[in-house]
C-alpha cells in the first residue's frame, strides 16, 4: 500500500508512523523545504523542551518505507487528482494556515497584525521574513486569552539574555531587544475563569526577568455563574484564577516592562489615521445562557488604550484546498472520523480535521483514528491506484524537492551554526538558503 501524507506537522508525522507500522510505504509531502510544521515554526523558541517533540518525528523518518518530499505544495506543484492516481490513499494533514479575524473597523491598519504573522516572523518561516514590525511605540496590545496570545506577549517581554540561548531568528531578537515597548496589554473577552490559557504558561508570565506582571484585582472578581462553575469545576480554571490572584497581590518590582492582563474587555475599533494609534475597547459583563454557557455581553462603558502595535490572537483557521470539500464556517475538511466526506481513499487528520485546538500530543490520537479508518478501508479492498512515481513527475515539471537527506543536511548546518553561537540552532530563513544547503549535499555525494 502506497500512501501520500500531505503536511509534515505533528499530525502528518503521527499518521505516517501508524501507517508505516501497518506496513504501508509513505511519501510525506511538505510545501516548505523543512519538516515539523508548527513545531518548528509555531511553538515558541523559548520553549525548547516542546520543540524537542521533533525527536519522535526523526525516529519515524528513519523507518523503512518513509520518504520526504519537501518544497512540494499540493495545489501548486502537484494536484490532488494526480495524487489520487499515484497513491492508494491520500491523507491531508495541512493544519490551519490562516488567522481568524476580529471583524472590527481598523483591523487592517498598518501596525495591526495577526499573531500568526508575528509568530511566523520570529520563528523564521520563509514566507514571513519580509515583514517589518514597528516596535517603537511605548505600548502594544495583544488581543486574545489563549496560549498563543501568551506566547507573543511573553516573547515581546523577553530580555536579550532570555532570548540569546533560543533558536529565535537573530533579526527578530534584535528588533525585540531594541524595541521601546514598555507595556504589553493582553485583552481577554471573558473573565479569568473562562480564559483559555493553561496554568504553566500563565504562571511563567510571573517569572519574566524583564517584566512585571500586572493584574487589577477588581477584574478578578467573579460573577456568581463563574464562581459556581469554578466550585464545580475543572482544575485548570481554578489554578488559573489562583495564579492570577497571586499576580494581583504582587507589588511591581519596577522592571523595564509591564505585562498587563485585562479581562472582560473586547476591542471594538482599532483607531488611527495612517497606522495604529489606539485600540478602543468595551467592557463586557458575563451572562449565563440557556445552554449553560457563560457568554460575554458588551456594556456601554468604553475605554481607549493608546498603542502602536496590535497583535490579534483569536484563533487559527484552515484554508480550502483545490479539489477537496471545505466547511467554511468551521475552517475544516468535512469528515467522518478522518474519512473525507464524498471522496473515497482520501483522509484527513490534525487541525484541518478537527480545528485548531489541543496540544501537539492531541494530534497523535487524532491521527490514529484516521489511520484506523484507512486500514479498515484497505482491508475491505476499497483502496487502489494507477501507479506512477511522484519523484519522476516532479522532476519532469522542474520542481526542486528536498528529500530527507537534504533536510538532514539543512538540520546539521543549522545546528552547527547554533553550536558556534551557544544556541540550539540558527535557522536558515529563506527558501533559497534552505534549498542551497540541501543542494550542497547532492554535490558532495
Ligand atoms: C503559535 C503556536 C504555538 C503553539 N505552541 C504549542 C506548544 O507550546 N505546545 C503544544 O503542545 N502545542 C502547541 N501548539 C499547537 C501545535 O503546534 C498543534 O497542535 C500542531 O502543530 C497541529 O498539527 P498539524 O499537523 O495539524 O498542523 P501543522 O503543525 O500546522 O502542520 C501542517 C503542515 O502542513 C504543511 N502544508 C500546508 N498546506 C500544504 C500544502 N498545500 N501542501 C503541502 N504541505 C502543506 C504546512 O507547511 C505545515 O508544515 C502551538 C500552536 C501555535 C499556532
Amino acid at each position: 500500500m502506497r500512501v501520500a501524507v500531505v503536511g509534515s506537522g505533528p499530525a502528518g508525522f503521527y499518521a505516517t508512523d501508524d501507517l508505516l507500522a501497518a506496513g504501508a510505504q509513505v511519501d510525506l509531502l511538505e510545501r516548505l523545504p523543512t519538516p515539523w510544521g508548527l513545531v518548528r515554526l509555531g511553538v515558541a523558541p523559548d520553549h525548547p523542551e516542546l520543540k524537542s517533540a521533533s525527536r519522535v518525528f526523526e525516529k519515524t523518518a528513519a523507518k523503512e518505507g518513509f520518504r520526504f518530499f519537501g518544497n512540494v505544495e499540493v495545489g501548486r506543484d502537484v494536484t490532488h487528482a494526480e495524487l489520487t492516481r499515484l497513491y492508494d490513499a491520500v491523507v491531508y494533514t495541512v493544519g490551519a494556515q490562516t488567522d481568524r479575524r476580529l471583524g472590527i473597523p481598523g483591523e487592517d491598519l498598518p501596525g495591526s497584525w495577526a499573531a500568526t504573522e508575528f509568530v511566523a516572523w520570529y520563528n523564521g518561516h520563509p514566507d514571513h521574513q519580509h515583514l517589518e514590525f514597528d516596535l517603537s511605540d511605548p505600548r502594544a496590545a495583544v488581543v486574545g486569552n489563549g496560549n498563543v496570545a501568551i506566547d507573543v506577549a511573553r516573547i515581546l517581554a523577553r530580555t536579550e539574555a532570555e532570548l540569546a540561548p533560543t533558536d529565535i531568528t537573530e533579526r527578530s531578537s534584535a528588533a525585540i531587544v531594541a524595541s521601546t515597548i514598555g507595556e504589553i496589554v493582553m485583552l481577554g473577552r471573558r473573565g479569568p475563569a473562562q480564559a483559555a490559557f493553561t496554568p504553566p504558561e500563565l504562571k511563567e508570565l510571573g517569572e519574566l526577568g524583564g517584566a512585571d506582571v500586572i493584574v487589577d484585582p477588581a477584574e478578578l472578581e467573579l460573577d456568581p455563574a463563574s464562581a459556581a462553575a469554578l466550585e464545580a469545576d475543572r482544575a485548570r480554571a481554578r489554578r488559573n484564577v489562583d495564579i492570577l490572584r497571586d499576580f494581583a497581590a504582587r507589588t511591581p518590582a519596577g522592571k523595564r516592562k509591564r505585562l498587563v492582563l485585562r479581562f472582560l474587555v473586547s476591542p471594538v475599533r482599532i483607531v488611527g489615521e495612517e497606522k495604529v494609534e489606539a485600540v478602543e475597547i468595551v467592557r463586557n459583563r458575563l451572562v449565563l445562557g440557556d445552554d449553560g454557557r457563560i457568554r460575554a455581553v458588551p456594556t456601554d462603558t468604553f475605554e481607549t488604550i493608546p498603542c502602536g502595535l496590535v497583535l490579534r490572537s483569536v484563533g487559527y483557521q484552515g484554508v480550502a484546498l483545490p479539489g477537496l470539500p471545505f466547511d467554511e464556517s468551521r475552517g475544516v475538511i468535512p469528515n467522518d472520523r478522518g474519512r473525507v466526506a464524498g471522496l473515497p481513499r482520501v483522509y484527513c487528520a490534525g487541525w484541518i480535521k478537527r480545528g485548531p485546538s489541543g496540544v501537539i500530543g492531541t494530534n497523535k490520537k487524532d491521527a490514529a483514528e484516521t489511520v484506523e479508518a484507512l486500514i479498515a478501508d484497505a482491508e475491505a479492498g476499497a483502496l487502489a491506484c494507477e501507479g506512477g512515481e511522484l519523484g519522476a513527475l516532479l522532476r519532469e515539471r522542474g520542481v526542486e524537492f528536498v528529500d530527507y537527506a537534504g533536510w538532514e543536511a539543512i538540520d546539521a548546518h543549522e545546528r552547527a551554526l547554533g553550536e558556534a553561537a551557544g544556541r540550539p540552532r540558527v535557522k536558515l530563513t529563506s527558501r533559497d538558503e534552505l534549498l542551497a544547503q540541501a543542494r550542497a549535499l547532492e554535490s558532495r555525494q
